[in-house]
């Protein structure tokens, strides 16, 4: 009865995937609407997941050597407008200030949408000699972009993200640093978020405002949208130039240097709900997840139960696991479902019998699917978050594969799109055609795929010079 009631809440996954998304993330305390549209509260449910999120790409970007850092929120106007295309690019999403301390300043201010331009401008005081370089800093902030249609983690005008830029020497430095930090994201999203990516370059369509050339990973939702999940972006000497990034080389001439940066976002965390997700709520990937696994007591009242949940959860504390005791009011059936929605990969169960005989039923999350294990065995609970890490990278990859077909004429895109797909096509890399594309199938190229062969122009007919995957996205 409790568990109908529950499994009613949350809208049906295949009937109407944007009021699922909206019931799960607002009914599992993960985000909230704030007051000024557009923006959101991250819960400490859903901040949990952030955290564990920035601790993994955090280690991932200190291995490589890259040095976190701060830049200010507020940018003068004038450091937008140095870059044409960047100006171009961002002005229409910006928030300005225009009076402080109850008087009109002097030069308006942007709320950053971004920091090429602050950090060009610092590194420009930073960068004398070749000694200097590289120079690579990343900066964990938020950013703001106004937005007329927002959603929670997929499109809010204020987001929490990583930053990072560095500048080098040399154009083939700074463009394999990009390649790199879209390998580091791949291996990322796969292992921590255990959700497969298309990376490849962008279009010059689709490409960061300012840069020479953006790549990108690309993730398939449950829907059958893509969801840009992170951008890395070589920007050659566009920014060194415009903010005076120059050093003097080994030979004693003046150079300019050539940056690049990348970022991830709050997105991730909507990346991950629609990739895993189900009809009961979420389904978290042990990685990222708050609660690994949650303790629930059968009868709890009845002695030597409550002192055993909490012997058990001490053991598992020890040995690594994120584990909560649920030894509230609630009766056990109310907390399942409770648990289910709210993702947690491992719900451990445990009532007198269990504690007489020595054992704990072990229920896991993305499957569904129950065991016994020995009481205490804490190896056996490491063991199974591990075998649903790999289950849910195994089934989401299959689905990502099971998505991509390929087509030739626009009418085969059309119907690929509409099924919900990625869509191999050859392109002629003309932009009318990839405008056509757009016009005819509301798709959009998302990344090119460098080992395609397409031999023609999905639009025109014409060679392929590239292969693209285009798709909806959000
Ligand atoms: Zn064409």
């Amino acid at each position: 009865m409790a568990k109908e009631q529950f499994v009613s809440q949350i809208a049906g996954i295949e009937e109407d995937f944007p009021q699922w998304y909206t019931d799960v993330v607002i009914k599992t305390k993960l985000v909230d609407y704030g007051p000024v549209k557009g923006t959101m509260v991250i819960r400490p449910y859903g901040y949990a997941i952030w955290e564990n999120i920035q601790r993994e790409l955090d280690a991932r970007f200190k291995r490589a050597g890259v040095e976190n850092s701060y830049f200010p929120l507020l940018i003068p106007m004038s450091f937008l407008t140095k870059e044409a295309e960047h100006v171009e690019g961002f002005a229409p999403e910006v928030a300005v200030v225009t009076h402080a301390g109850g008087a009109k300043l002097e030069e308006p201010l942007v709320v950053r949408p971004t920091s090429e331009t602050i950090i060009g401008h610092m590194m420009g005081k930073w960068v004398e000699s070749w000694r200097d370089l590289p120079l690579r800093l990343n900066q964990w902030c938020n950013v703001m972009r106004w937005e007329k249609t927002t959603r929670p983690f997929l499109r809010t005008s204020e987001f929490l993200w990583q930053e990072g830029h560095s500048v080098y020497a040399t154009g083939e430095e700074a463009e394999a640093e990009t390649q790199a930090m879209l390998r580091l994201y791949e291996e990322f999203a796969k292992n921590v978020l255990c959700m497969p990516v298309l990376v490849g370059r962008k279009t010059e369509k689709e490409k960061f405002a300012g840069a020479v050339a953006t790549y990108g990973m690309e993730a398939m939702m449950h829907d059958g949208k893509s969801l840009q999940a992170g951008t890395t972006h070589y920007m050659g000497q566009n920014f060194a130039k415009a903010f005076g990034v120059q050093f003097t080389d080994k030979d004693g001439a003046l150079k300019y240097g050539y940056t690049m940066s990348y970022g991830v976002s709050t997105r991730l965390i909507g990346a991950l709900i629609m990739t895993h997700g189900d009809q009961r709520g979420l389904v978290l990937p042990p990685p990222v997840a708050p609660v690994q696994a949650v303790v629930v007591p059968i009868a709890q009242k009845k002695e030597g139960v409550l002192e055993a949940c909490e012997k058990l959860c001490a053991t598992l504390r020890e040995a690594g696991v994120r584990v909560k005791l649920d030894d509230s009011e609630n009766s056990p059936g109310w907390k399942f479902n409770e648990w289910e929605m709210k993702g947690v990969p491992v719900r451990i169960e445990l009532g007198p019998r269990d504690i007489e005989a020595g054992k704990m039923l072990l229920f896991r999350r993305d499957t569904c699917e129950k065991c016994e294990a020995e009481l205490g065995d804490a190896d056996r609970v490491k063991e199974l978050l591990g075998a649903i890490s790999s289950n849910l990278y195994t089934v989401a990859k299959a689905r990502m594969e099971e998505r991509i077909v390929s087509a030739d004429t626009l009418g085969e895109l059309l119907d690929g799109v509409n099924g919900g797909n990625f869509v191999r096509t050859g392109w002629c890399g003309e932009r009318a055609c990839e405008d056509r594309v757009k016009e005819f199938a509301q798709a959009t190229a998302r990344v090119m795929d460098e080992n395609g062969t397409q031999p023609v122009c999905v639009c025109c007919g014409k060679p392929a010079k590239h292969t693209v995957f285009f798709a909806r996205a959000y």
